[in-house]
């Protein structure tokens, strides 16, 4: 229907107005998910391409609509973030999380630390008391800022540089790591990183996608680890999907790898599973 996204008589097509009422419940519906208690956090793992150990997780939040079944993020999340319901679901999503990282470490004191990295909006990395809410967040659940990420996109860093720079500051004093989201998609500049004192990059899927057959898609590939290295940013490939893809990242020097190769998104029981069996595997 976006094509048609000009035409006068685009009001009356009746599968718009479905979408539009679908929009209207589940907007009215996530205001009260999270008292109802409907959101629930998955951890996808991120694993070393060279050593093949579990490196962190990152976290992706998921909405159990009593209804609906399973909505996607990709569904809830443009819609939390227009109501402004997304700084409210982020919060929440950040506490469950370091709550859980905190769990595991008490459970699992043998196993290697890990990191979890938690998805934070522009509308979120722009709030004014962000850093507030972070310390208490940090100070409830006892997890020592080292073991905290949070992924930003682009957008944040250049509509709005010098706050930006600012607020990364702040989560260094904490030893909080930041990482640049579906690098490659935005502005595509790798001439502002150096700018931002940044921990990791993730590049996006689409240039993983493909990668065997895509010759400047590598090319791309290898442009931003070099670069990376120089700048001292490690840097994460996502949407890994086969051993292929795997190892030719490898052999390009990625530092880590995620996608459904390794591991889908799964809820922290699995993980816990993940966790132990690599143990006496
Ligand atoms: P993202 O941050 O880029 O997260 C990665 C997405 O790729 C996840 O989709 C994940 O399930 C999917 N993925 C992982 N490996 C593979 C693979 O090998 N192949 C394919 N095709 N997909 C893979 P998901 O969980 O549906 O989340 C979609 C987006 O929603 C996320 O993209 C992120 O932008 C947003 N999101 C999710 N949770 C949160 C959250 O708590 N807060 C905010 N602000 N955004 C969130
Ligand atoms: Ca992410
Ligand atoms: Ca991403
Ligand atoms: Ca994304």
């Amino acid at each position: 229907a976006k094509n048609r996204g000009r035409a006068r008589y685009e009001v009356f097509d009746p599968s718009m107005h479905i979408h539009a009422l679908r929009q209207l419940h589940l907007e009215n519906d996530l205001r009260r998910a999270i008292e109802r208690d409907e959101l629930v956090v998955y951890y996808q793992p991120i694993i070393s391409l060279t050593t093949g150990s579990l490196q962190g997780v990152e976290a992706l939040v998921r909405w159990r609509h009593p209804q609906q079944g399973m909505v996607s993020p990709a569904e809830f999340i443009p819609i939390a973030e227009e109501t402004g319901l997304i700084v409210a679901l982020d919060q929440w999503v950040l506490n469950a999380a370091c709550e859980q990282m905190r769990l595991w470490q008490q459970e699992y004191p043998y196993l290697e630390p890990i990191t979890v990295s938690v998805n934070l909006s522009g509308r979120q990395f722009s709030q004014p008391d962000l850093i507030k809410k972070i310390d208490s967040i940090l100070n409830q659940t006892g997890l020592e800022g080292k073991y905290l990420k949070l992924e930003i996109t682009e957008t944040v860093l250049i509509e709005n540089p010098n706050s930006a720079a600012e607020m990364l500051q702040q989560l260094i004093e904490r030893k909080i790591q930041v990482c640049l989201d579906d690098f490659g998609t935005g502005y595509s500049s790798l001439g502002y990183l150096h700018r931002f004192p940044l921990d990791i990059l993730k590049i996006d899927r689409s240039f993983v996608s493909n990668i065997e057959q895509n010759r400047s898609n590598s090319s791309i590939i290898r442009t931003i680890i070099t670069l990376a290295r120089e700048l001292g940013i490690r840097v994460i490939a996502e949407g890994v999907e086969t051993q292929e893809q795997r190892l030719f990242l490898q052999s390009l020097g990625c530092h880590y790898g995620q996608g459904y190769w390794f591991s889908p998104p799964i809820d922290s029981t699995k993980l816990s599973n993940l966790m132990t069996n690599k143990l006496h595997t």
